[in-house]
């Protein structure tokens, strides 16, 4: 679907100029870098769902890189692109955590069809997501969507949002909150608890309808089955 993240790491200017146009113009949302330095440090900024990785770059072994970027954010899909066709550099480029490679030159039309084959394949609306309305998350991966466009979540607020989802409908008490979500010996300001669903009703509270998360005085919260 539109606006997934796609990670470009090459460092031909040229091709890495084209794929990114190429991409933004399907409806991807596509970042070039052309060190592996920037590739993981991309990565580590926000997660991706595609990396495009050419295997020959000035600062870095592409297939160490692959085994990095596999490691630092293992949902992203990595797809190896490679002016050698060698059959060995292929086989443990998939040894090293990519799921395809695509062999240089290429066509565009060509490259842009894996692309979205391989992002069909890890759509997560396939597997292992929890959904209530038009809000799905996914626990193992820690990412949150409202119909497909990913929300962007702090670690408490993702938890919050966990822990409210596992109960939808019901409510849940403060202190049930502040045990699951910080920590069981919480001694400090529930304020805290208040400032993150705050935080939260912020990003998932789309329009002026009523909030998702509903405010229980003296009790907890509640999230909606809207
Ligand atoms: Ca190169």
């Amino acid at each position: 679907m539109a606006g997934e993240r796609v990670l470009i790491v090459e460092d031909d200017p040229h091709i890495g100029e084209s794929l990114g146009r190429a991409l933004e113009g399907t409806g991807y949302r596509a970042t070039w870098v052309s060190t592996g330095a920037e590739a993981l440090a991309a990565v580590a900024a926000d997660p991706v769902d595609l990396v495009l990785l050419d295997l020959g770059l000035p600062d870095a072994d592409g297939l160490d890189l692959c085994r990095q970027i596999h490691d630092a954010d293992p949902a992203a899909t990595v797809v190896i692109l490679t002016a050698r066709d060698e059959e060995l550099d292929i086989v443990v480029g998939l040894d090293a955590g990519a799921v395809d490679y695509i062999t240089k030159p290429f066509k565009l039309a060509e490259l842009l069809a894996r692309v979205r084959a391989q992002l069909r394949r890890s759509d997560p609306g396939r597997t292992g997501t929890r959904a209530v309305g038009d809000l799905r998350i996914d626990d193992g991966a820690r990412r949150a969507w409202i119909v497909e466009e990913e929300i962007d979540l702090r670690p408490k607020e993702f938890d919050l949002l966990s822990r409210l989802l596992r109960d939808v409908g019901d409510a849940v008490t403060r202190e049930t909150l502040m045990a699951d979500v910080w920590d069981e010996h919480w001694f400090g300001s529930t304020k805290t608890l208040d400032f993150h669903v705050a935080a939260l009703r912020r990003k998932i509270d789309r329009g002026d309808g009523p909030s998702r998360i509903t405010t229980l005085r003296g009790v907890g919260y509640r999230l909606e089955r809207r």
